[in-house]
């Protein structure tokens, strides 16, 4: 079975990290001021991508385990993908590729 939305946000982190290596590009050109606000962001967006990462490597993913051929969570147990899981892709709602059944 495909792990369309791991897949799916696995990348939206990606696409974060990139975003937070550009404002580190960015803060180059800019005033000290601006230029340590655009480092801090940076910063924690790429905290914030290694720490949802993190969760989909060593918590949340489907187990084997089947309830009505549906998989449960290995970290949760709840029905995949799980509620923590919806939550972490929701910040990315408005990205190509997001799925309205993946609303929590
Ligand atoms: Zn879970």
């Amino acid at each position: 079975m495909t792990d369309e939305i791991t897949s799916w946000l696995r990348q939206q982190l990606e696409n974060q990290r990139h975003t937070a290596h550009a404002l580190k590009t960015l803060a180059m050109a800019e005033s000290p001021e601006t230029a340590a606000i655009l480092r801090r962001t940076s910063d924690q967006l790429q905290a914030d991508a290694d720490a949802k990462a993190r969760l989909l490597t060593g918590i949340h993913g489907p187990s084997d385990r089947l309830v009505d051929g549906t998989p449960e969570c290995k970290g949760c147990r709840d029905l995949w993908p799980c509620t923590t899981v919806l939550y972490l892709a929701q910040p990315f709602a408005n990205q190509l590729g997001y799925r309205s059944e993946w609303l929590p």
